[in-house]
């Protein structure tokens, strides 16, 4: 009796195992049509970079999964894995997106967020520009992202200083510069050894590829990213960048 009790659990156990790599198995595979992604290798161990869409991304570091700006134009979140972190930049709608911050939240996810967004997410983690601090053993440095030239027709900045967060993540020992919507900001010559930069390259609300190319002069990233490039072309940015090829400009789907 016993044995065939254990051979029961031995067959359920199993058959649970299997089904479950199935489920793992067929989201990934969906995930991988979805997305592209990229890995860096770091002293603490591989991330994974992908690319989700506009300034969508998703990361995965040691086991953790971290999400930027989920935005449920852009992807079918609760196809998605759940998030342990996630980092919102600033309040607008493609970017701070309530349903699909809930589709892939759980009990334990962390929601770092600006105080804009704070009276949405009120168990968030509310953080300001110029603040740094650790969190399940990533470092995190909060930088301002907003307009000095691009104006809105009421001459309000699209993104006024103060509101928004930029982020970076060391990992390891690389860091990853996520900017948000911002100009080429005074506070871009702050940042220091950045591996990674997401800039974003839209007009009128953020940066021309003339600007993103002054903006990746100054911060001098081995790799960069254009993100939230809407209807800019990309290349554009390529040839401007020609002439320095310390920095390797890496297209990817983030229209
Ligand atoms: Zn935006």
């Amino acid at each position: 009796m016993a044995m065939l009790r254990d051979r029961l659990m031995t067959f359920t156990t199993g058959l649970v195992a299997f089904l479950l790599a199935m489920t793992v198995g067929a989201l990934t595979g969906t995930a991988r049509e979805m997305v592209k992604r990229d890995v860096l290798r770091t002293s603490a161990g591989d991330v994974e970079l992908m690319f989700i869409g506009h300034a969508s991304l998703m990361l995965t570091f040691r086991g953790q999964i971290i999400h930027f700006d989920p935005y449920g134009k852009v992807a079918e979140y609760n196809r998605l894995p759940k998030a342990d972190l996630v980092f919102i930049t600033h309040d607008h709608n493609d970017h701070f997106d309530l349903k699909a911050l809930d589709a892939i939240r759980k009990d334990t996810t962390i929601v770092v967020l600006p105080p804009i967004c704070a009276d949405k997410v009120p168990d968030g983690w509310i953080v300001e520009n110029g603040e740094t601090f650790t969190i399940r053993n990533i470092g995190v440095q909060v930088v301002a992202a907003y307009n000095i030239v691009n104006k809105r027709e009421n001459g309000q900045p699209y993104h006024r200083k103060g509101i928004g967060n930029g982020y970076v993540l060391t990992l390891g020992d690389k860091r990853i510069y996520v900017a948000g919507d911002t100009e080429n900001i005074p506070e871009m010559r702050t940042l220091k050894a950045i591996d990674i930069a997401f800039l974003p390259m839209n007009m009128p609300a953020t940066m021309t590829p003339e600007m993103v190319a002054d903006a990746a002069r100054v911060i001098k990233p081995k790799i960069l990213y254009p993100y939230h490039y809407g209807d800019t072309d990309p290349t554009r940015l390529v040839k401007l960048l020609q002439d320095t090829p310390s920095i390797q400009v890496r297209i990817r789907p983030l229209r």
